[in-house]
């Protein structure tokens, strides 16, 4: 790190993993004045997840406004060292740089590496279906779309073929599967019906859960609301069906009361959930009481149990509230405002061991003594409160320019469905964005797919 920042050996070092939505929020609060910190991520970005596949913003706009330099290595971590502290990252340039692995010390690692998408290790999906994870996971699923659309208009492609190619299956009926099948519905029903009416009427969009409904985590009648919507938009909602297999031109569907079947498609869209990283089942299985959990086990100010020395926020970790930007900018925050206690109680326990020594040594005055005294009523006052979380509520798109949003109102939920929703929705993301410039790119965006389409 000597060459990459101002290191002062006077202060301790701080490593950042990951540069979503948990580092991110706490790299926006974090005084740098307090440690050398280095974040290393592969992303050079900050991926705004709820607006996916449209923004990406830059994670180099927030660590290049902070008091102190952060060095920011464009890297991914390959292990982590948790008994001698270590972190060691690869370069995944193209370029392929001349010393790609290299290992660093930390005193304080901030553990924020996310989640990956589950595939239960079901057969095809791997290979042949699309994800909704990351930027080119969504660039990779617009080409594909596109590619269905040109080839169903190709002259001389069968009946049955187009059928096939224009039918869209998304898996998972969590808010991503249903805020992608809405999006789904809105370019084929605004864009491509004025492209290609001729294809219209062959266009299918299929959602299916294995659970007995939708959004599970929203209230009944939002359920309700969201599974009328989508019978009025013509989207098929297939639920109490598990996908079973995907191959380059169907899935295998298992309805729970009936024999299994292969139905045609063109695309099949992921959204079934969340896994942890290779990285973090590795850190996990060098740490006796993390062995066999769902992800990281954190205590209340969360610190990793079994490793006082990293933090693990977000969806690596395992929790009783749900894997949300909520949540992980939540904790980032919080971490923020602690890591400054700490970096306090560090510099006094740094100072109270060198009275002691002096003490030990015979050097010590009444002064020093009685400076000894005033420290460690300092390090006693100061007090880390756990982590307490604040549910703002929950919202999700829906298509059709409607939104869903459950919020706590005075103690109480309010449930709320429509178009005037959607407006709240909008609004409310419009302000989570970083910066005035996104702020005015996305809003010039929308505008834009309003007055001129896709
Ligand atoms: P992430 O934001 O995923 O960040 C992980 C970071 O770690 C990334 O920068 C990644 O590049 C980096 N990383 C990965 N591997 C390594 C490695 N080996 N070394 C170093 N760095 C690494 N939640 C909501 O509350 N509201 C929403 O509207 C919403 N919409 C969503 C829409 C979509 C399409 C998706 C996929 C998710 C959505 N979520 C939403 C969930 C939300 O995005 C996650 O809960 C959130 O991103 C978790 O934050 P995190 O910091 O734990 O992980
Ligand atoms: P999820 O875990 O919430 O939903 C995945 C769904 O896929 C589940 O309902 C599961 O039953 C279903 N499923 C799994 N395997 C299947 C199979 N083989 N066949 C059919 N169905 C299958 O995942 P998500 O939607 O990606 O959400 C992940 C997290 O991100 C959640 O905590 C969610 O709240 C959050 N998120 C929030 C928003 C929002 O607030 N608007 C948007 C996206 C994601």
């Amino acid at each position: 790190p000597g060459t990459q920042l101002p290191f002062d050996p006077s202060k301790k070092t701080l490593v950042v993993l990951g540069s979503g939505w948990g580092a991110t929020s706490l790299l926006k609060g974090l005084d740098t004045e307090d440690y050398n910190t280095i974040v290393i991520s592969p992303k050079n970005f900050f991926l705004f997840t709820p607006l996916l596949p449209s923004v990406a913003v830059a994670t180099r706009y927030i660590t290049r406004h902070k008091a102190r330099q952060v060095s920011v290595i464009e890297a991914e971590a390959t292990s982590v060292d948790p008994v001698n502290k270590t972190v060691t990252f690869t370069d995944t340039s193209p370029l392929q740089p001349l010393s790609p692995t290299n290992t660093l010390k930390y005193d304080y690692l901030v553990y924020a590496v996310g989640a990956e998408t589950q595939t239960f290790g079901i057969p095809g999906v791997k290979e042949h279906a699309c994800f909704m994870k990351e930027v080119g996971d969504a660039e990779e699923m617009q080409r594909r779309f596109l590619d269905c659309v040109e080839t169903a208009a190709f002259p001389g492609t069968s009946e049955e073929e187009k059928k096939r190619l224009l039918h869209m299956v998304v898996v998972g009926g969590g808010p991503t599967g249903i805020e992608l099948t809405g999006e789904l519905h809105d370019f084929l029903e605004e864009d491509l019906k004025n492209w290609y009416p001729e294809l219209h009427p062959y266009m299918r969009l299929t959602l299916v859960e294995a659970l007995p409904s939708v959004l599970p985590m929203f209230s009944k009648e939002l359920i309700q609301y969201t599974e009328r919507t989508f019978k009025e938009s013509r989207i098929e909602i297939m639920t109490g069906t598990m996908v079973k297999g995907v191959t380059p031109s169907s899935v295998l569907l298992k309805p729970k009361d009936t024999p299994e079947e292969e139905v045609d498609c063109g695309l099949v869209v992921w959204a079934a959930g969340n896994t942890l990283r290779k990285l973090t089942r590795d850190l996990m299985g060098k740490v006796g009481e993390q062995v066999n959990k769902r992800g990281l086990v954190i205590d209340d100010h969360l610190r990793m149990l079994g490793a006082p020395s990293i933090f693990a926020i977000g969806d690596c970790t395992s929790t009783s509230y749900a894997p949300t930007a909520q949540v992980a900018s939540q904790q980032g925050a919080y971490l923020a405002r602690m890591l400054k206690l700490i970096a306090k109680r560090d510099a006094l326990e740094n100072k109270l061991e060198q009275l002691t020594t002096a003490h030990a040594e015979g050097e010590a005055t009444d002064e020093a003594t009685t400076e000894a005294g005033g420290i460690k009523r300092k390090i006693e006052r100061i007090k880390l409160k756990p982590f307490h979380y604040s549910h703002q509520g929950s919202l999700a798109y829906i298509g059709s320019d409607k939104a869903i949003a459950d919020l706590p109102i005075f103690g109480r939920e309010w449930a709320s469905g429509g178009v005037a929703t959607f407006l709240f929705w909008r609004s409310a993301y419009l302000s989570t964005l970083f910066s005035l410039r996104n702020r005015a790119l996305v809003a010039g965006d929308w505008m834009r797919v309003k007055f001129f389409g896709r």
